[in-house]
Parts: structure tokens; sequence; C-alpha cells
């Protein structure tokens, strides 16, 4: 869920989006994502970088289970990170039944946990609201959960250093980088992951007042907002009078935005493809 829950290093209920591709559906593979595509042609498998599997949901959990793999949610972020930054090591994503901790990264096991019982959470969040069946939402938020818990394990690699809730921010503006470097399509996503926040305080949620290590689920919407704005002013200038943003924070979302992404990128720098 997008509070954490808890877990040291859970996403805050987060909220994801997903690719336009992902969006569309279709078959899933049954594979884990860790087998070699055929025989080895010389020495062993390169088991760097992020690997998938996924476990046998709860009966509770069985929609969510299929809906995760429908979207291939973890497939397509996992594709991604491996495109853009070279792992100097194993990361697991495990979709599995979390009852309720919600998503997470264990930096001892090198593992991502995406928990099944979120799609319905989300769901429910974005129905209440009015949004309908919400797929389209519910799928963006798990990837934009993903792309949080993944900045985890990058700040693992890159800047092992940080506080905890300054290693909350970084993983979410990692997030915020690997939509929208993706151009309209990441954008939505990263608009559906900032509503779900933006409800989500609305609801009185308890992260929503900053109770554990992340930022308060109003000023991780607010943040998402300004980036949204400051990165494609052109196609998100409605989102310049959000009530998020004082007048002042979005005329610098420009500049906030371009710091952020230059700062990410500089710590990646050693470990970008
Ligand atoms: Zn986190």
């Amino acid at each position: 869920m997008r509070t954490s829950a808890g877990s040291r290093f859970g996403s805050g209920r987060v909220w994801a989006g997903l690719l336009a591709s992902v969006l569309l559906g279709g078959c899933t593979s049954s594979g884990d994502g860790t087998e070699d595509p055929g025989p080895p042609t010389s020495g062993p498998p390169d088991r760097r970088g992020f690997v998938i599997r996924f476990e046998e949901p709860a009966v509770a959990d069985r929609d969510g289970a299929a809906f995760l793999r429908e979207r291939k949610v973890m497939e397509t972020v996992t594709a991604t990170l491996d495109a853009f930054v070279r792992m100097d090591r194993q990361v697991t994503v495990v979709g599995r039944s979390c009852a309720g901790e919600g998503s997470a990264y264990d930096p001892d096991r090198l593992r991502i946990d995406v928990c099944y019982d979120e799609v319905a959470e989300e769901r429910g969040l974005f129905e209440r609201a009015g949004r309908g069946r919400a797929d389209d939402d519910v799928a963006a938020v798990l990837v934009e959960t993903l792309y949080h818990e993944a900045g985890h394990a990058l700040v693992d690699v890159v800047r092992p250093t940080l506080t905890d809730r300054a290693e909350e921010d970084a993983a979410d503006r990692f997030a915020a980088l690997m939509l929208l470097r993706q151009g309209p399509d990441g954008e939505r996503l990263l608009r559906s992951a900032a509503e779900e926040y933006r409800l989500a305080a609305a609801e009185g949620d308890p992260a929503a007042g900053g109770a554990d290590e992340h930022s308060p689920d109003l000023v991780r919407a607010a943040n998402h907002v300004c980036f949204l704005y400051g990165s494609a002013p052109e196609r998100n200038l409605d989102l310049a009078n959000s009530p998020l943003l004082s007048p002042a924070r979005a005329a610098g979302c420009a500049a906030e935005w371009t710091h952020v992404r230059d700062a990410w990128t500089a710590d990646l720098a050693p470990v970008l493809r």
C-alpha cells in the first residue's frame, strides 16, 4: 500500500504509472524473468540486474496478481531499468501477497516486494473518488511504486550515505526521472501517481501526516506535480495553477526539475549504460 506500514523502505503508498504499451495489457509470460533466453554460448549467464519472480497469491489477491501480470508491470519496469543502468548486483523483484505490509525494498536481501493486495487498495481509492474502474490509474500507481523501490536499490549503489527521509525523497525523484524521460506516456503515469497521493491524503491516510520515513502524501503529490510542470510546461500547463503549488513554486518548477534530473543523472553516471 502507499503507506509504508512500518516497512523500513516501503514506498509509502505508492503510485505508479505504466507505459502506454503496458496499459494495453495482453498475454503474459509465465516465466520468472530469470531464465536464459537459450542455450548459453559461452560462460555463465549474467545474473546482475533486475530479475522477477511471482509467488502464488493468497486467494483474496488472485485478481490483483492477475492484473499485475496482465499489465506486465514488473516485466516492463525491470526491462526499462536494465536498459538504463548496469547494476553490479542482482536485485530480485517479487510479486507476492503482502497482507497489507506494502511494497518495499529490502537492502539486505537485495529484493523488492511488489504486493498483489495493492491492486485492490489502489482501485478502491480511485473508485471512491469517482474514477470508475480506474485500471489505468491503478497500473500507473504500480509502475511508479516499482520505480520508487528501484530508486532505493540505486541509492544503495550510488548514494549509500543518505538518511532515511532523504533516501525516500530521492526514490520519489528517481521514479519521476524514469517516467518523465519517457515523455508524454510517462507523464500520464506520473499524473496518476500524483493524484493517488493527493487522494490518499484527502482520505486521511496516516502517512499524510509524515508519520513515517516518507514525506507527507501531499508533499509527495506536490513534488510530482512540480516535476511534471517543470519538465514539460507546454504539455502540463494546467498544473501551473494546481492548488498543490504556490505561484512562487510553480514559477520555479522548471529550474527545480532541471536540478533534480541533473543531480540524479550525475549520481547515476557510473552505472548508466
Ligand atoms: Zn521508499
